[in-house]
């Protein structure tokens, strides 16, 4: 089949429809922008991910109304995060009531995704599902004007935008079209392996940090948690040649006995999934007619489960400076780059200390300093968002 997927213009076309891209799209949409949200994938679809939202990511889910939602579909309240240190100390930390969030969540991402999506599509943003991006429009100058996209039955979208968002992962189209520089490089990586287990009741998310290896218990929904194992892909590449099964057992150990005892009584309810591990980056996330948000612009390793709580920051922090130029403040160039400045800003501190845990050379107290380090990184991240709520109450 051929023909057209759909023409038009609208005010911002983002690539990608998921937390970043359906969050910038909400925020957009919602100040009464014309939006339109391409996805390559299916409504709904799951994707990799060990799903725990930290302080600030669930914070804006609660404002910007989604957070009903994730508690509605009996995805549990997180109220507590344990640490387990290889030297034998453990620090608990209970989550203290601030700005309207008293816990934190780990939504199953074909809720999550979803439900972003759906905000967009009440708040009228057109979102448009299997089709994916192959090219993009410029003007006689370069400017990029819009975005060409196919169906898998070969059908051809034509849409003229004033600004193109890639929100599109970290294998970006829109990146690598617009020939988005490096701007920052990581060099080391975690290789991932998990998977659900039966672990109803669960009400921590637990990391246990042991010899090059570390190993988390995170619940989510349907009476299960997310049971993950990591280390550098050297050693998992390693490890994993005696099956992926025995590479779990052997990474637990390493991780150490707690990661043990509180891994042997839960029943698998899914099969290993595995990540090999790819460096942090960020890139230059602006140009003429052009931004990135989420991965496609800035990716850190997940060892600091960081990544989604990102993605929705930038979404805001993005569509303020769009709105800002969109209302005629100020011209949109400046303002884009105002977004990457803020955005570097805020992630400096987290991009290092995530590239010293996933290099997996600790001993106790330095894993515990980079801890404290991250910890005081997203401290100033809340900061920084609850500002923002203060300026505009009803983003
Ligand atoms: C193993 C692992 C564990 C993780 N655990 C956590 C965690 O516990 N907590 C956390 O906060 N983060 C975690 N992360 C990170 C988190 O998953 C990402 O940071 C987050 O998904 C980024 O969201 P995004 O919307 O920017 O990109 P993505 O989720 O990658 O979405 C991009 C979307 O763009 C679509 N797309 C791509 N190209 C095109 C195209 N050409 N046309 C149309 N659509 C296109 C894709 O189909 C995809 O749906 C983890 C990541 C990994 C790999």
């Amino acid at each position: 089949m051929s023909g057209t997927a759909g023409t038009g213009r609208v005010d911002v076309v983002v690539v990608g429809g998921r937390v970043a891209g359906a969050s910038t799209a909400l925020l957009l949409a919602r100040a009464g922008l014309s939006v339109a949200l391409v996805e390559r994938g299916r409504r709904g679809s799951d994707t990799l991910s060990t799903h725990a939202l930290m302080r600030a990511g669930v914070l804006q889910l609660s404002r910007w109304g989604v957070l009903d939602g994730i508690a509605a579909a009996g995805t549990p309240a997180v109220r507590r995060t344990v640490f387990h240190h290889a030297d034998g100390e453990d620090v608990a930390v209970t989550i203290r009531p601030r700005s309207g969030v008293d816990a934190l969540y780990a939504p199953r991402r074909h809720l999550l995704d979803r439900l972003l999506v759906e905000a967009a599509e009440e708040a009228g943003a057109r979102v448009l599902h299997g089709v994916t991006v192959t090219s993009l429009h410029r003007d006689a100058t370069g400017r990029v004007t819009g975005v060409v996209g196919r169906t898998e039955g070969g059908a051809r979208l034509d849409l003229a935008a004033g600004l193109t968002i890639g929100a599109d992962g970290i294998r970006s189209r829109v990146a690598e079209q617009v020939g988005a520089a490096t701007t920052w490089r990581g060099r080391t990586a975690s290789a991932v392996l998990y998977r659900y287990v039966e672990d109803p009741g669960a009400d921590a998310y637990e990391w246990t940090y042991g010899t090059g290896a570390a190993a988390g218990v995170i619940p989510t929904n349907d009476g299960a948690s997310c049971l993950f194992v990591s280390t550098t892909p050297a050693r998992m590449r390693r490890l994993r040649r005696r099956g992926v099964d025995r590479a779990v057992d052997d990474l637990l150990e390493a991780a150490g006995p707690e990661a043990v005892v509180r891994a042997r009584d839960l029943r698998p309810v899914s099969a290993v999934r595995g990540w090999a591990g790819v460096p942090g980056f960020a890139r230059r996330s602006y140009g003429p007619g052009w931004a990135l948000v989420g991965d496609a612009g800035y990716f850190k390793d997940p060892i600091t489960s960081h990544g989604i709580t990102d993605a929705l920051r930038d979404a805001e922090l993005l569509a303020t400076e769009v709105l800002a130029a969109h209302g005629g403040d100020v011209a949109q160039e400046v303002a884009l780059a105002r977004y990457e400045a803020t955005r570097d800003r805020l992630s400096r501190q987290l991009f290092e200390t995530t590239e010293r845990v996933a290099a997996y050379d600790w001993d106790g107290p330095g894993i515990r300093s980079l801890l404290l380090r991250l910890s005081a990184a997203m401290g100033e991240e809340v900061e920084h968002l609850e500002q923002l709520a203060a300026v505009r109450p009803s983003a």
